[in-house]
């Protein structure tokens, strides 16, 4: 059984619950080989999955940016500074407000179209590199200006990490972006609602399970120790990464003696960092920075989109010149304009490009630039973390489980898949979408379909209805 991987994620061995033993003996972590043989799941075979794995797609290289150790928000300004307003840049990487999201995606993308019309002759060739929301939108904006636009993708879609799969699945289900995040900040729901998309609206009160399958109270200790670290990290002379914070503020000091539930106080730290931290960066707490890390991800406010992420890039998308299947890797510029190579051996030019690639594909350097990137947007780019984040759906015959509700989560181990959103309250149809992140989903990204699956299968055990007959039997 894997146990505390959480551990094998930190560079010095020594870890936050570790520094837990000083309280009572922890159990000595194990290392969790990846299955050679599967183990049959107690859990039925589904009849349909979709996986997901964003940090070896090409385009993507990650799933969302995140504050680094030592990365702020002005590298993020940085990023998004236009070079001899030639070469602009956008993407969720650039936004301040809200990165990571949809609506710090779209956002960015109005600033950066705004820039060009700053300084934009009317009618001047426009290219855009990337076709998800920030692209989109940014194409859209100077189309409605009078600019002559081309958008460039090296996908065969758009909407880039919005990712909706409608074929097959009873209703379309979401491979990229699920929820629309504090609808009360943005208007992306009442735009979604009026394009005829259905959302719900997702309250993230979880059923906390133990691996045995136990239902029990969810406790404060964990989400009281991160926020503690965190206000003790706010006041040090320098940044520090969240692990660091709890281990040195003295918060993760926690009791790891078990309690009847067989949990600790621990424990509950370890859920607060699966279920909570790398879930809403993608990033282990040894990467993440106690000074920036965000919390953008839950909140009482929060919609779930059933009813097709992507249709909120159809409309912008209508009548836009596209080029599919695209894939820019050189970017040159002078003061007469840009030059952009494509794969094929293909040069485009235009007066202007505005960039709107992940931060992931910038770190890889898949793209050459000519002349080099100045010094403030190599820094950034190395600065930000790219967190990842894979989704699988699960379409069964009919629920093995019992429970109404909506979102599961497991306590006690450092579960693959941490948090899981049963669809059937909200569909009625029996399917499940699991999340895998961080150190988890780098190493599961690895495996082949058939191990992924297990995986998945094997964590939801704690969720097997009970049988009748065990019930009665207590
Ligand atoms: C699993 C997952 C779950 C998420 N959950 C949420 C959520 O619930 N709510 C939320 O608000 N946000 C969520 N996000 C984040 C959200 O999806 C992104 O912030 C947003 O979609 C980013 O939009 P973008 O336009 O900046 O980038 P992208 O959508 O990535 O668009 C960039 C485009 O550039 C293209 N491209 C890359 N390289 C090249 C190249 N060399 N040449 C040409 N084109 C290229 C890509 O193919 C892509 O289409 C999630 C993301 C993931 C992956």
């Amino acid at each position: 059984m894997k146990r505390r991987t959480f551990l094998l994620g930190t560079a010095s061995g020594f870890s936050v619950l570790a520094l837990a033993a000083c309280v009572s003996p922890a159990p000595v972590p194990t290392a969790s080989p990846a299955p050679t043989t599967l183990t049959p799941s107690l859990v039925p075979q589904p009849l349909a999955v979709s996986r997901t794995n964003w940090s070896t797609d090409p385009f993507s290289r990650g799933s969302f940016s995140y504050a680094a150790v030592g990365a702020t928000p002005e590298h993020r300004v940085a990023l998004g500074q236009a070079v001899d307003a030639r070469v602009f840049f956008a993407g969720e990487a650039t936004a301040v407000d809200a990165p990571g999201t949809v609506q710090g995606a779209r956002a960015s993308g109005l600033l950066a179209a705004g820039r060009v019309q700053d300084v934009a002759a009317p009618g001047e060739r426009i290219t855009i590199v990337g076709a998800g929301i920030a692209g989109i939108t940014a194409a859209r904006q100077l189309v409605n200006a009078g600019y002559d636009v081309v958008v460039v993708e090296a996908r065969d879609r758009i909407g880039g990490r919005i990712d909706t799969v409608s074929s097959d699945w009873p209703f379309p289900i979401e491979r990229g972006p699920s929820f629309v995040h504090r609808t009360s900040d943005n208007f992306l729901d009442d735009e979604l609602t009026t394009l005829g998309v259905s959302l719900l609206p997702f309250v993230r009160t979880p059923e906390v399970r133990t691996r045995a399958g136990a239902v029990v109270e969810v406790s404060t200790l964990g989400a009281e120790a991160v926020a503690g670290a965190l206000d003790w990290a706010a006041d040090q002379q320098q940044d520090v990464s969240v692990e660091r914070a709890l281990i040195d503020s003295g918060e993760a000091k926690l009791s790891s003696t078990p309690n009847a539930d067989g949990l600790s106080d621990s424990d509950w730290l370890e859920y607060e960092i699966a279920t909570k931290l790398k879930v809403e960066t993608g990033a282990t707490p040894s990467q993440q920075s106690a000074w920036y890390t965000t919390d953008m991800g839950s909140a009482d406010d929060d919609q779930i989109v059933i009813g097709g992420y992507s249709t909120l890039l159809k409309s912008d998308a209508d009548g836009l010149e596209l080029l599919l299947s695209s894939v820019v890797n050189r970017v040159a510029h002078d003061d007469g304009g840009v030059s952009l190579r494509l794969g094929t051996g293909e040069s485009l030019s235009a007066d202007r490009v505005i960039l709107t690639v992940p931060l992931g594909v910038l770190q890889t350097a898949a793209i050459e630039f000519s002349p080099a990137l100045p010094f403030a947007h190599r820094g950034a780019i190395a600065a930000l973390g790219m967190g990842v984040l894979d989704k699988v759906w699960l379409r069964f015959d009919e629920p093995f489980w019992d429970t109404e509700a909506r979102l599961w989560t497991i306590v006690g181990e450092d579960a693959d898949f941490p948090v899981w959103v049963n669809m059937m309250p909200l569909t009625g149809e029996p399917i499940l979408m699991g999340v895998v992140a961080a150190e988890n989903a780098t190493r599961l990204s690895e495996l082949d379909d058939d191990e992924f699956l297990s995986a998945a299968l094997t964590a939801l055990e704690p969720f097997l209805a009970v049988p009748d007959a065990a019930v009665s039997d207590e």
